[in-house]
């Protein structure tokens, strides 16, 4: 009979950085559900309909004969640091290499054969960022790390640079305890947030987030509020983690390759890319998950910056 040990061991030797399993047929009482109705309902979500699908409120309804979940996490944290001067973008670090859901999305596989081949009767589901899971939470009950006041999930050995995945598994494996959280009375990134997004602790509103913008919106124009606040943003935000003491701690290299920038996207000219081809933007953008932001959306985050 396949053992949580057995599992954990196996995720480790595949190149997850972290590993934890939870309960999936325990009643968690820890408001995840509750927080997650009360965000929508205030339309924190902006216009991310896909926060909206039912499935994120029940697992089951993604996996009807889930037992566990297995939570897993990939340090993406390299050397590099984002450059200053006021004459270049900044693009997130999550963007800054390989796209992650390939990355993670290949380990995933190799993981679930693993498991079904280890009981005919074993079943799973993977899942990387774009399933409709409550995964911060998931990961929190199992053990992983906590959801902090900046919304991102913490590890202790990592801070919170780590894309998270999960694998859903119709057998009942010894689950993790979940992490209490460590933010204590810091308040340094609500502090920090050049546009105030962070409008009560834990709490999110995405139409007031550069991150949200600047990859998620795509009108013609950014609102004033957003454009006259980005502070070198083209791609993203990493603010509210950058001045994290956990990620100042302990942030520590990763050992993927993959994850090191693009030279063109570690601090690329705003007035390149504001006039950046479609084409370009295109090649630049090959195997990155920046494919997202559509060219004519980096233009005018690029314009966005130089005219502020
Ligand atoms: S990503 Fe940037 S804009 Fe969004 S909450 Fe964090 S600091 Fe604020
Ligand atoms: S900056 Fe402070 S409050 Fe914000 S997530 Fe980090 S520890 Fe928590």
């Amino acid at each position: 009979m396949l053992t949580s040990s057995q599992v954990k061991q196996k995720a480790l030797e595949l190149g997850f950085h972290k590993v934890g399993i939870a309960d999936a047929k325990k009643d968690y009482q820890d408001g995840a559900q509750v927080n997650l109705e009360k965000w929508l309902s205030l339309g924190y979500h902006a216009n991310l309909a896909w926060m909206e699908n039912e499935h994120r409120r029940n697992i089951r309804q993604y996996m009807p004969d889930v037992a566990s979940v297995i939570v897993l996490a990939i340090n993406y944290y390299t050397e590099h640091q984002h450059c200053q001067d006021p004459n270049f973008g900044k693009i997130s670090r999550y963007g800054w290499g390989a796209d992650y859901h390939k990355i993670i999305r290949n380990k995933l596989k190799q993981f679930s054969l693993w498991l079904e081949a280890q009981d005919q009767n074993i079943k799973t589901r993977f899942c990387v960022d774009t399933s409709p899971l409550q995964e911060k939470a998931w990961a929190q009950r199992a053990g992983l790390g906590w959801i902090a006041k900046n919304s991102n999930l913490i590890t202790r050995e990592y801070g919170s640079w780590v894309f998270l995945s999960e694998v859903l598994i119709n057998i009942s494996l010894t689950g993790d305890l979940p992490v209490n959280n460590h933010c204590g009375t810091c308040t340094r990134c609500i502090d920090s947030c050049p546009t105030s997004a962070i409008v009560e602790p834990y709490v999110i509103d995405s139409s007031k987030c550069i991150a949200y913008h600047t990859i998620e919106n795509r009108e013609d124009q950014l609102p004033s509020t957003i454009s006259a606040k980005l502070e070198q943003w083209v791609a993203g935000c990493d603010i509210c983690q950058d001045v994290c003491p956990w990620n100042q701690r302990f942030a520590k290299v990763t050992d993927i390759d993959g994850f090191n920038p693009y030279p063109e996207n570690l601090s690329p000219r705003l007035s390149d890319l504001a006039t950046i081809s479609d084409e370009q933007w295109q090649k630049q953008t090959q195997g990155s998950a920046l494919r997202r932001i559509k060219a004519t959306m980096i233009r005018r985050n690029a314009r966005a910056n130089l005219k502020s």
